[in-house]
């Protein structure tokens, strides 16, 4: 057996579709979740042929395509690296630490060969007569159509549309004579040297970007609607700090620092259920000796939601606290009126210079990479589908996606996701099928759908803003998802594959 398809020559300008040969499994998206995905697909089915598509022009999916100044994680790299590969670096970490470290997977795994860039997938289409998926690509260097087939589809396309960033358009815009950026499209050349700068956004990207920018230009001002929950760490935690004199082998030290994260979010979860209003006040008055003197922490950095509702951000070390402090940053919390030739003008009828904005607005969430799924001819409508355990859809057979944790690292779901899709290859070797298909059972014919994110649980303005064109969640297991880590670690590797949801054939 081969080990990948045929590599797919361009030929320019012809309109037809070019056969790019048969995978047994077909992964889209080569970031943190696509990488990691072949990695484990490589190493229990070591036989089994793969490809991975990306339609940017490089590897590492959200660390290629924010490259703005100080860009950086959020989660610890303990756990948001792969439980295989030990993270050797501080907990947390820039984008390039992260592409680097996605890059020595690589490497390790000699995945390279795999990997085709600007290789956009567009639509999907199930035969059940060919047990196979039929992917149509569009080249993003050739223009070329290209045909792949797979038995089976790991859709690894993360949650929102790279493209395509979310700007609400303002009044005035069109007038505004500076400069207005999207943190997903940062200009590798810009001087921000003697500048005003008006950072739009109050989420972990606003606080990333502003102490890396404020000692370059003349003033940051943030500009947010509302507040949102900040956490202040180390950037290396204590323990690791404790540990680093006894020169530990990596694999152990990544090991205990895992634990030592992974207990640590657990309790931040569960008290931001149980406890919520305990944790609101810890946080807030964690911030307080950090802020400047007399700093109405009232106004710009108490939140009027539970903490966790939505992502609490991250300033390692307090830097944007410090930028502050330092006088190179302000903050303004009020709705925009209008942009002006030289600013935006606030509610309060203040206006706030600017050379540059940077629209720190967030995402446009993106269903399974906007590709166009069809099984057996019929378009699939993902409004009307079911997910089997936040992995698979009910009725799309042979095809599992994988979503991250939103309160925990992104990267342990991924572990958890690719140990279960290698147990169901596994289940459908050993039964001789060539297909399975999640299916909702006479007893669940009566389960009520919720939405895909239950507000309550956590509602950030990119989910509230999509909700109606995702897929649903039921009302019992196997047919929900966003269960926090600390539930699925027991539940996903013991889930029965055997249970009725999965159709074999
Ligand atoms: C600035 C920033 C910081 C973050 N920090 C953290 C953090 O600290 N911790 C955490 O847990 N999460 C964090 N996140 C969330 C982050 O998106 C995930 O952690 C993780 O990177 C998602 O990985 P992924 O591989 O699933 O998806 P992505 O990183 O989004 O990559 C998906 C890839 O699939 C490709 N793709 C999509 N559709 C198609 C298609 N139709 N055809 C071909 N290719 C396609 C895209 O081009 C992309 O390269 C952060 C997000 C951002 C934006």
């Amino acid at each position: 057996m081969t080990t990948t398809a045929p590599a797919a020559a361009p030929a320019q300008g012809s309109g037809e579709i070019q056969d790019a040969g048969h995978v047994d499994v077909l992964i889209v998206g080569a970031g943190v979740s696509g990488i990691g995905a072949a990695h484990h697909l490589r190493d229990q089915f070591p036989d089994r042929t793969f490809v991975i598509l990306d339609a940017q022009d490089h590897r590492g999916g959200t660390w290629w395509t924010h490259r703005y100044p100080g860009v950086r994680s959020d989660s610890d790299l303990f756990t948001y690296g792969y439980r295989f590969k030990p993270w050797r670096g501080p907990s947390i970490a820039a984008g390039e630490e992260i592409l680097a470290y996605l890059d020595e997977v690589i490497d390790e795994d000699d995945l390279g060969p795999y990997i085709r860039c600007r290789h956009r997938v567009t639509a999907a289409s199930w035969s059940t007569g060919d047990r196979r998926w039929t992917v149509e690509v569009t080249r993003g260097d050739t223009g070329q159509l290209v045909r792949f087939t797979a038995g089976f589809l790991w859709m690894c396309q993360g949650y929102y549309n790279h493209a395509r960033p979310y700007r609400p358009q303002w009044e005035g815009m069109d007038r505004f004579q500076g400069l207005v950026i999207h943190p997903q499209r940062w200009p590798g050349d810009l001087d921000l040297a003697g500048k005003r700068v008006v950072v739009i956004g109050s989420g972990a990207t606003a606080a990333t970007l502003i102490p890396a920018i404020a000692g370059q230009a003349e003033h940051v001002t943030m500009l947010q609607r509302s507040p949102s929950y900040f956490y202040a760490p180390p950037t290396t935690h204590e323990l690791a700090v404790m540990l680093d004199p006894l020169d530990l082998p990596d694999e152990w030290m990544h090991e205990i620092m895992r634990r030592q994260y992974i207990t640590q979010y657990h309790w931040l979860a569960r008290t931001s259920f149980e406890a919520p209003d305990e944790l609101h006040a810890f946080l807030i008055e964690s911030m307080r000796p950090l802020l400047p003197e007399g700093f109405d922490i009232e106004k710009h950095f108490t939140p009027r939601y539970r903490p966790w509702q939505q992502r609490i951000a991250v300033v390692p070390d307090g830097d944007l606290f410090a930028a502050l402090r330092e006088g190179k940053a302000s903050i303004v919390t009020d709705t925009i009126e209008t942009f002006t030739e030289h600013g935006i003008k606030v509610s309060s009828g203040e206006e706030i210079p600017a050379g540059v904005v940077v629209t720190a607005t967030g995402f446009n969430l993106s269903v399974l990479g906007d590709v166009a799924f069809t099984v057996d001819g019929e378009p699939v409508d993902f409004t009307e589908r079911v997910t089997w355990r936040g992995i698979m859809l009910n009725g799309l057979p042979n095809m599992a996606y994988v979503f991250g944790y939103f309160r925990h690292s992104w990267t342990l779901r991924v572990d958890l996701v690719s140990d279960l899709v290698g147990r169901l290859l596994a289940t459908m070797q050993d039964k001789g099928a060539t297909m399975v298909v999640p299916t909702l059972r006479p007893q669940d014919a009566d389960m009520q759908l919720r939405p895909w994110s239950d507000p309550e649980n956590f509602n950030p303005g990119y989910v509230r803003r999509s909700q109606h064109i995702l897929f649903k969640q039921g009302d019992r297991e196997p047919w929900t998802h966003m269960l926090e880590h600390e539930q699925e670690r027991e539940i996903l590797p013991e889930a029965d594959l055997d249970d009725g949801t999965l159709v074999y054939r």
